[in-house]
């Protein structure tokens, strides 16, 4: 079932609730793939209804040809969407029906999860996030609501907002889905050509190469390293590559005792942005 208006979506959840059913939500930005349906599989095995919001939403871009270049098939994904379990509910909404006449970010506290990586090369990105997820745990008032690891910051923040906006929603985590070649799938893989997409595996090969080395290895030296590699492959450009401690995502240089650390690397191939990160424990 598709739906666009969120006076629909609410009226047809209130009788899927009064039913007694639990509602999850998977917020994409459509041009979906396999490890969106991961998380689809996910939440199918930990609620009753589960609604898909398909919004590219502009508040989260810090960049204009980002946003348009963002690839986007709506038709395509409710077929694929539909093909997968025709219970699911698609909620496509256009600007207005999110933002109304004002297509603003809000801001929001969020310290430490936001001062580095995506927070620190994408200013404002997750201002954006907070604004529209805000809006559709408001619109939805899901009981669940599913995310993936693979933008394991994002994670982090969307705990952090609803400790902030108070809203009643369970907010659960789901492993990063990747091809036979560990390349994390992404909308933005679209983008890319078959030999980029085989080159792409540069960024799972170097984060598997900091895990192995971290329990040898100082943090400054596997950093050194990777950059290196990173400088070997022309067709990359590095954007950052950082080790954090898991607890705070703040980066760090020693290993302490009980802490466990996390691998993050933005890397440009072409025009096209990826992102990927691994515990290393
Ligand atoms: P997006 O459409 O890229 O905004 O992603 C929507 C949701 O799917 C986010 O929670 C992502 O973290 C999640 N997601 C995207 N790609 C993957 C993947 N390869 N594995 C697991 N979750 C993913």
């Amino acid at each position: 079932m598709v739906i666009n208006s969120k006076i629909s979506l609410q009226e047809t959840l209130e009788i899927a609730k009064k039913e007694g059913e639990t509602i999850g939500l998977v917020p994409t930005m459509g041009a979906l793939h396999e490890g969106h349906l991961s998380l689809i599989n996910f939440a199918y095995s930990q609620c009753d209804r589960i609604v898909v919001s398909i919004f590219v939403n502009p508040t989260q871009f810090n960049n204009t040809s980002d946003l348009e270049k963002y690839p986007r098939n709506v038709s395509k994904d409710t077929e694929f969407l539909k093909d997968h379990n025709p219970e699911t509910i698609v909620f496509t909404p256009e600007v207005e029906e999110i933002y109304s006449d004002k297509v603003e970010t809000e801001p929001f506290e969020f310290g430490n999860f936001v001062n580095f990586m995506e927070g620190e090369f994408r200013t404002g990105h997750f201002e954006g996030v907070g604004s529209v997820l805000k809006r559709l745990f408001d619109i939805v008032k899901p009981d669940k609501a599913f995310f993936g690891e693979k933008d394991y910051q994002q994670l982090m923040v969307v705990k952090k907002l609803v400790e902030i906006t108070g809203q009643d929603v369970e907010i659960m985590g789901c492993p990063t889905s990747r091809n036979e070649f560990g390349l994390a799938q992404s909308s933005r893989n679209f983008r890319l050509n078959d030999a980029q997409l085989k080159e792409a595996e540069l960024i799972h090969e170097a984060l598997t190469k900091a895990k192995n080395r971290f329990s040898t290895n100082s943090i400054e030296t596997i950093e050194k390293e990777i950059e290196q590699l990173f400088q070997s492959h022309p067709s990359f450009e590095l954007e950052y590559f950082s080790i954090v401690n898991e607890k705070d995502l703040i980066p760090t240089k020693t290993k302490e005792p009980g802490e466990k650390h996390r691998a993050f690397i933005a890397a440009f191939l072409g025009e096209v942005r990826l992102i990927d990160n691994m515990a290393l424990y």
